[in-house]
């Protein structure tokens, strides 16, 4: 017998303002990473990987502004009013979302694992498949 799968729960998020809202299913304990690239580092991001399926934009769409640097594959998106980065698409999984463990509504996350990300060696760390699932 394998590990029982993890419980799924809806937890949801957003900005500061409130302004932008989201919600994601994830399992109630959940795994994310603490990235020392430039921005994560200084933003103090905490990654929440999800597969786009899970994530859904309940509202603020017109609240967010587009930031990109060096490859420009991932795409921060952060609040315009209040400048808070909630989730954004990361250059690890251009397909997916990353969702910031920080912005989460209180309430439904029952335990949180923090594993340290090395991006500032970003090709080696993702060839080594550091990064969460
Ligand atoms: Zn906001």
């Amino acid at each position: 017998m394998g590990a029982a799968a993890p419980v799924t729960v809806l937890h949801a998020g957003g900005c500061h303002c409130g302004r932008v809202r989201f919600e994601v299913t994830a399992p109630a304990e959940i795994t994310v990473a603490e990235c020392n690239c430039s921005i994560c580092a200084k933003a103090g991001f905490l990654h929440l990987i999800v597969r786009k399926s899970d994530f859904r934009l309940l509202q603020g769409e017109e609240s967010l502004a587009t930031y990109t640097f060096n490859t420009g594959t991932a795409k921060h998106v952060f609040c315009k009013v209040c400048g808070i980065k909630s989730f954004y698409v990361p250059r690890s999984h251009p397909d997916g979302f990353s969702v910031n463990a920080r912005c989460l509504d209180p309430g439904t996350v029952d335990r949180m694992e923090v594993r340290p990300f090395d991006g500032v060696n970003w090709e080696s760390s993702v060839k080594e498949k550091k990064w969460s699932d």
